[in-house]
């Protein structure tokens, strides 16, 4: 339920709603805003209850509306939270009207060599954040697993030597703190987003989470799943469409769905991203779908490069060489000012 202030209410005003809400036992959350303040009640609420507040709450001085929310997420809501969420990290702004984010590199951590090669093109680049695979989730049991807490240290030890911004996949609540004593922000796989606790373990971290939409999750199922981190106090959240589940497989590997980046930003104060090569799954089309995701409105791409894709030793197939992820970068770095003017003529 979302109480909507009339223009002038003052704090008393205010806090005539908050105790009302808390007389009936729910906590509320005061939204910011300039001139027109709102308070919401993230609680759901029985029919009985609904209606006895409405009446309540819609009598009270300066109450100039009291809706409900249509939507079952509420601290992932746009509506709940009008500003949208910045993060800023080592300096960099992410999201938040901030600059466009580039995240690159390869899936996995291999070695130190491998690793130092992919943050060298990633500083080069221009790029903001380094990723790499130290626990990885694989269909087969019998494929590379990662180098575990030794990968981590080597994303460490490269985030320190380039200056660049770190992000790494934790796969279960108990690694949470490992992994969040390497890396900058913790990923949360596709596989994984509906694993409940560990996003409550990752929202207790109070990290910045990395959140990948699930293969078959909706949009709803999606912003819920970014609920569970929020509610731990956690506001750190960025969102990544990565594909969802085919039709056919038999050209890319899931269906990059970037009607969800308009959809995730109307709805949401979230930053969202797209990553183009699990969305795809075939290096020749991240290019484009790279430059779409920058065009349909997202705050960033994340975009897997190797050093030498042809040895990977995880999605080598989808991986840009250096070359290509240099000329990617320069080319949304010159689309970002082209759209910067485009949206700036009267
Ligand atoms: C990854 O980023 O390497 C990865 C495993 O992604 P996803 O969880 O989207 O499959
Ligand atoms: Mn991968």
């Amino acid at each position: 339920m979302l109480i909507l202030m009339r223009v002038g209410a003052t704090e008393d005003h205010i806090q005539a709603v908050v105790a009302v809400i808390r007389q009936h036992g729910h906590e509320p959350l005061v939204l910011p805003g300039e001139d027109r303040r709102a308070v919401g009640i993230p609680d759901a609420l029985s029919p009985d209850e609904r209606i006895n507040l409405e009446t309540i709450l819609g009598s009270l001085e300066f109450v100039s509306k009291v809706t409900q929310t249509s939507r079952p997420y509420k601290l992932a809501s746009l509506e709940f939270h009008p500003e949208r969420t910045q993060i800023t990290l080592k300096g960099v702004q992410l999201g938040g009207g901030g600059p466009f984010v580039i995240m690159g590199g390869p899936c996995s951590v291999e070695s130190y060599e491998q690793f130092a090669a992919a943050g060298e093109i990633v500083k080069q680049s221009g790029a903001q954040v380094l990723r790499g695979g130290a626990f990885k989730p694989r269909s087969s049991p019998y494929a590379f697993q990662g180098l575990a807490e030794e990968g981590l240290k080597i994303i460490k030890q490269v985030g320190d030597e380039t200056g660049l911004i770190t992000i790494s996949e934790v796969m279960s609540p108990d690694l949470v703190g490992l992994v969040g004593e390497y890396v900058d922000i913790l990923q949360i796989g596709a596989r994984s987003m509906q694993n409940f606790p560990l996003l409550i373990e990752a929202g207790k971290s109070g990290k910045p989470v990395f959140l990948k939409r699930g293969p078959s999750a909706t949009i709803d199922e999606f912003l819920l799943a970014a609920e569970y981190v929020l509610a731990q106090g956690n506001p750190n959240v960025l969102l990544c469409e990565r594909g969802v589940a085919p039709l056919d497989r038999s050209y890319t590997r899931n269906t990059l769905d970037l009607a969800a980046v308009p959809v995730l930003k109307e709805h949401s104060h979230l930053p969202v991203v797209v990553d183009p090569s699990h969305g795809t799954g075939v290096a020749r089309y991240v290019r484009s779908m790279a430059r779409a995701a920058m065009v349909a409105g997202a705050d960033g791409v994340m975009v897997e490069m190797h050093p030498n894709p042809k040895v990977a030793l995880s999605d080598g197939a989808q991986a840009l060489t250096p070359e290509q992820f240099l000329r990617l970068t320069a080319e949304l770095q010159e689309l970002e000012r082209f759209l910067a003017a485009l949206e700036s003529r009267p």
